[in-house]
């Protein structure tokens, strides 16, 4: 099991470039919730590392839906290993968690993922944003997450993802600060399991107090 950021070379389904790029492919565990449901924990934050983008076209998506070629091997002290920490560092900081979920999320949308889809998507963008202390692209991001949620529970949805996105929709409007449409959408959660009615009803008194900070769960 992968818990930390690996080099591979990934096959781009859309322009068929071949690419390096960082991957993992689990969240770890021992960590806790953030009241948006971000999973957190002490060690590397996993998020960015689970979409590519490709760096020629553009298109992203997560790494499951990559037709992978290799892992890429260690090259101890070679230029071709500096080479490759130089690419992937650069990589980095030219496409940041927040700008690959972006971008992932146009790639989805377009080729008509589901809005629930999507908009996870989009509240992944959030946790990143969140992360990267970027507050503009975390703004961009939670208005486009309850666009897309909202479209998703228009659908009616199996109970469980219906009060997931009814919870969701409470607590992005709430960090949104439009606190009595966060209300609203909690007041609305319907049947679900404990927790998340229990959460529910501590962000309501909070949108109520008008208080937008995230919490911990
Ligand atoms: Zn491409």
């Amino acid at each position: 099991m992968i818990q930390n950021p690996v080099p591979c070379r990934l096959l781009c389904s859309t322009c068929l470039a071949t690419f390096p790029a960082e991957v993992m492919k689990t969240v770890g565990t021992g960590g806790w919730l953030e009241s948006d449901l971000c999973y957190q924990s002490h060690g590397t934050f996993p998020y960015p590392y689970l979409v590519a983008v490709c760096p020629c076209c553009h298109w992203g998506a997560y790494i499951r839906d990559f037709d992978k070629l290799a892992y890429l091997p260690r090259y101890g002290d070679s230029e071709i290993s500096r080479a490759l920490r130089v690419h992937l560092h650069e990589q980095r900081i030219l496409y940041p968690g927040s700008r690959k979920y972006q971008l992932t999320a146009v790639s989805y949308s377009r080729a008509g993922a589901p809005p629930a889809g999507v908009g996870d998507l989009h509240l992944r963008g959030v946790w990143c944003a969140r992360q990267e202390k970027n507050t503009e692209a975390e703004q961009a991001h939670l208005e486009a997450a309850v666009q897309w949620f909202e479209r998703a529970v228009a659908q009616h949805l199996s109970g469980f993802e219906q009060a997931r996105l009814h919870y969701l929709l409470g607590e992005l409007n709430r960090r949104l600060e439009r606190y009595e449409e966060a209300v609203r959408w909690f007041d609305g959660l319907g049947p679900g399991p404990a927790w998340l009615e229990s959460w529910s009803k501590q962000m309501c008194t909070l949108a109520r107090e008008r208080d937008a900070a995230i919490q911990i769960l």
